[in-house]
């Protein structure tokens, strides 16, 4: 493919000034930067030969050169022309990153004016509280040891031992970050001196090494509302990891595990409870006495022939509603147990009733009855 013509490359005309040159070079770097164009693979060749045209008409000497003789001028010098436009890179590179110096003051924006934020926000902190069922529907104040970075003592958290401001970062300048040539690519590295924070402090507090946090254990005092379950986020504003160099305080979130209950199973701010009764008292019918969450008991009437699994409620005995709106309710499911270890007594009166029964036991009654009626179908 013949070597595209400089001036077209750089969509100017052959009597552009030095200015038009520059800004029509930057128009064009910005348009075809690779980074800009990963998805197009034709972009990298076209931003190579931008910067080669512009690295020949910036120069007043090569620009006449050219005009001249056109790319016959640097042929052999340059690697021979249209194949490999990097060919002569190691000549121009130096050119090169004085225009991109100009770029990255465009590309990085305000950053550079008004200079990076010296201090950033602590971390925020996740505390993992197991607590009781009893605990959760009481409420509690819990006093925790949070792991965590305060605000260091000996230099107020500036990270300063003599109080003074941090200053600029020579090496980044305080961008935080810098650049590096490699070939025609330009990389960007966090600065090594300053960790990316753009500012170095000359004389650092030797108890925090100049970081103006140090980490410690904090007891603290917390509030679990009554209501809370497993899932509960509690947020703790500014009880996080202290800022860096003077900088806001993270927040503390508090994640609640409720553990399960031996008796109690919950299900929102409901609660349920297997109670098992004997079968002579499902059917007699009697009073249960239950225990409920608050540590009392009630008494329940069950009604005379009861089956397992009638559920009786207990209005507001369940789980106080974490955002108000009342308490829950609490269920009560009745398992009917058949009596075992029967003594000859026993088995006896027992199959004195069998033989009594008649209408006692409705649904195996109808039961049986479907049972023979499938049957007799079966025999068709
Ligand atoms: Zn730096
Ligand atoms: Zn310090």
């Amino acid at each position: 493919m013949a070597k595209r013509d400089y001036y077209e490359t750089l969509g100017i005309s052959k009597g552009a000034s030095a200015d038009e040159i520059k800004k029509a070079y930057r128009k064009k770097a910005k348009e075809l930067h690779p980074d800009r164009n990963t998805d197009n693979p034709e972009a990298e060749a076209q931003f190579k030969e931008a910067g080669e045209a512009y690295e020949v008409l910036k120069d007043d000497d090569k620009k006449a050169a050219y005009d001249r003789y056109g790319h016959a001028a640097f042929e052999g010098g340059m690697g021979g022309g249209g194949g490999r436009p990097g060919g002569g890179q190691g000549d121009f590179s130096s050119a090169f990153s004085d225009v991109f110096d100009d770029l990255f003051g465009d590309f990085m924006g305000g950053q550079r004016g008004g200079g990076r934020q010296r201090a950033s926000r602590g971390a925020d902190l996740r505390y993992n509280l197991g607590i009781t069922l009893e605990e959760a529907y009481t409420g509690l104040q819990k006093t925790i040891a949070v792991p965590t970075s305060v605000a260091c003592e000996g230099c107020n958290g500036t990270g300063s031992d003599d109080g003074s401001e941090p200053t600029t970062c020579p090496t980044c300048a305080g961008m935080g970050k810098v650049r590096a040539q490699q070939g025609f690519f330009t990389v960007e590295r966090t600065c090594p001196t300053c960790s990316g924070l753009g500012q170095i402090i000359k004389d650092p507090c030797k108890l925090c090494g100049g970081q103006g946090r140090v980490h410690k254990d904090r007891s603290l005092a917390v509030n679990i509302p009554a209501g809370v379950e497993t899932g509960t986020r509690i947020r703790l504003a500014g009880e996080g990891e202290a800022g860096m160099r003077g900088g806001p305080t993270g927040d503390l979130y508090i994640f609640i595990e409720v553990a399960a209950h031996k008796i109690f199973e919950r299900e929102d701010v409901n609660l349920y409870c297997r109670v098992p009764v004997s079968m002579a008292s499902a059917a007699l019918g009697g009073d249960i006495e239950v225990p409920t969450i608050d540590g009392g008991r009630s008494r329940v009437k069950i009604p005379s022939g009861s089956q397992s699994g009638r559920q009786m409620r207990l209005r507001s005995k369940g789980m106080p509603a974490l955002r108000g709106g009342g308490a829950g309710d609490m269920f009560i499911e009745l398992a009917v147990e058949t009596p075992v270890n029967l003594t000859s007594k026993q088995k006896e009166l027992l199959k004195e009733f069998e033989a009594l029964s008649e209408d006692n036991n409705p649904e195996s009654s109808s039961f049986f009855s479907s049972v023979k009626g499938f049957w007799d179908s079966m025999k068709g």
